[in-house]
């Protein structure tokens, strides 16, 4: 694809996103709120699939993880102790010409001289460091004591409380805390529509384990984290792997994969997988003067566990699997003529509905009274959408749209009209070959649920 397919790809992937309820604009009446996003109908839904699928596989599928919910608000001397108060920044510039703040090393570049990417103006400021994370005040005085952060990682809550969950779960070595929440950065220039938000979701695991399998912990993690992206329906050609030189890596970090994806942006970074050493426990002993450490029973040594951070973004991995599943095919209309038609291929464990329910007509009872009977059988089991609006193929196509992989049509067949054997038969319609093949009511609950767990 050129820049200029990837660019209109995009704008398309946007457009759909406003239209169909997945993400709007924060503030929108209000003229937006830069960098923040509410999810819509659609979109929570996807989001919530994401977060719970993570949760059942790195939580609740293993003997060796365990959750944790951390505060938002976090204790200035955590962070400062994390390193983030003196050195969670980015350069930044200002342009005199136009008054853009920017980020230095997101500069654009004519004939080797840096230029601001809104007016090209050549007159910029010296780079100086920008701390990314939000202040706020706690409780009503306003001296420096009162100063407190909206946390820019979920991690740091692991940290300091690795004693306390590791006295309760009474874990060994290797084990890990998951962690599912939001985090705020005040990113210069937010951009590229979710993916570079001020307030975003992460998806975190912090695996302790002995110094010596830190090494073999991150390749293994590595693995797991592309079974995943592969098992939630992310195409593995668009995923790649980048092996962090040491030079761009962090100081403390004896090895770093980031887990990139080709958005239609550009590839970019979904997820870092990182060895962080005992960098973060240490620091917070020091800080703190408490013993964060681990006492191991067979050989009766304490020491200091060493973790491997797999770090997922929630809204990243929503846009890839938004971009990833985009896609136009053509479709035969009412008429028989081929239409263009948007589907998104969203694998039917994300898809934020899994069956549409669909009486032929809206004006014949018995249709109607079957249709909503199918509903309630199905809703125990799945998200499900009752549509009796308009044609049918339009039905199908609004719900090709959103990504719906199920469609079931109540029909005259099943009202036994058409013969005793069709009694209580639907047709099941399939959203990416858009066969149809009829099926038993009773057996649409095992059918359709064993295709989206
Ligand atoms: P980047 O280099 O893109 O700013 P990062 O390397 O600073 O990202 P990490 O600190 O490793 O990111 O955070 C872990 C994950 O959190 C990222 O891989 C990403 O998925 C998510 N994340 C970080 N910053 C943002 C943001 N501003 N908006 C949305 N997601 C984010």
């Amino acid at each position: 694809m050129t820049g200029k397919e990837n660019a209109q790809r995009m704008e398309k992937i946007v457009s759909l996103c406003k239209r169909r309820g997945f993400i709007f604009q924060s503030s929108e009446i209000y003229g937006g709120l830069n960098g923040v996003w509410d999810y819509g109908p659609l979109g929570t839904e996807l989001k919530n699939n994401l977060k719970q699928y993570w949760w059942q596989v790195t939580v609740r599928d293993r003997d060796d993880v365990v959750g944790l919910d951390g505060a938002i608000l976090t204790h200035p001397t955590v962070l400062k102790a994390s390193g983030h108060v003196d050195t969670f920044t980015d350069p930044m510039v200002d342009c005199r010409t136009c008054k853009a703040r920017l980020r230095a090393d997101q500069l654009a570049e004519k004939n080797g001289v840096k230029q601001c990417p809104n007016c090209g103006g050549k007159d910029l400021t010296e780079a100086r460091p920008f701390n990314l994370m939000f202040q706020t005040q706690m409780g009503a005085s306003a001296d420096p004591a009162s100063i407190a952060y909206l946390r820019p990682e979920t991690a740091q809550s692991i940290f300091v409380q690795f004693k306390n969950v590791l006295d309760v779960s009474r874990k060994k070595l290797p084990f890990g805390i998951a962690q599912i929440g939001k985090a705020f950065r005040n990113e210069i220039n937010p951009r590229n529509f979710t993916f570079r938000s001020r307030e975003f979701e992460q998806m975190e695991l912090e695996y302790f384990c002995r110094p010596e399998q830190g090494m073999d912990l991150l390749a293994y993690w590595l693995k797991e984290r592309i079974k995943f992206y592969e098992e939630i329906g992310i195409s593995r050609k668009r995923l790649h792997i980048l092996d962090v030189p040491e030079k761009e890596r962090a100081f403390y970090s004896k090895g770093t994969f980031d887990i990139e994806y080709e958005f239609p942006f550009g590839r970019q970074e979904l997820e870092g997988v990182a060895y962080r050493t005992d960098y973060d426990l240490q620091q917070h002993i020091k800080a703190s003067g408490k013993q964060l450490d681990y006492f191991d029973e067979e050989s009766k040594e304490r020491l200091v566990p060493h973790v491997v951070e797999p770090s997922a973004g929630v809204d990243r991995t929503v846009l890839a699997l938004i971009c990833d599943a985009y896609d136009e095919d053509t479709a035969p209309d009412e008429k028989g003529k081929l239409e263009t038609r948007i589907v998104m291929r969203f694998h039917p464990r994300m898809a934020p509905i899994k069956c549409a329910i669909f009486p032929l007509l809206r004006n014949k009872e018995p249709l109607v009274a079957k249709a909503r009977e199918v509903q309630a059988l199905l809703r125990p089991h799945m998200n499900v959408f009752y549509d009796e609006g308009g044609a049918i193929g339009r039905r199908y196509r609004r719900q090709d749209e959103i990504g719906t992989p199920f469609g079931v049509t109540i029909d005259f067949e099943t009202l036994g009209e058409k013969g005793e054997e069709l009694r209580d038969t639907v047709t099941l319609r399939d959203r990416d070959s858009m066969k149809q093949e009829r099926v038993a009511i009773k057996d649409l609950p095992h059918l359709i649920s064993s295709k989206i767990r």
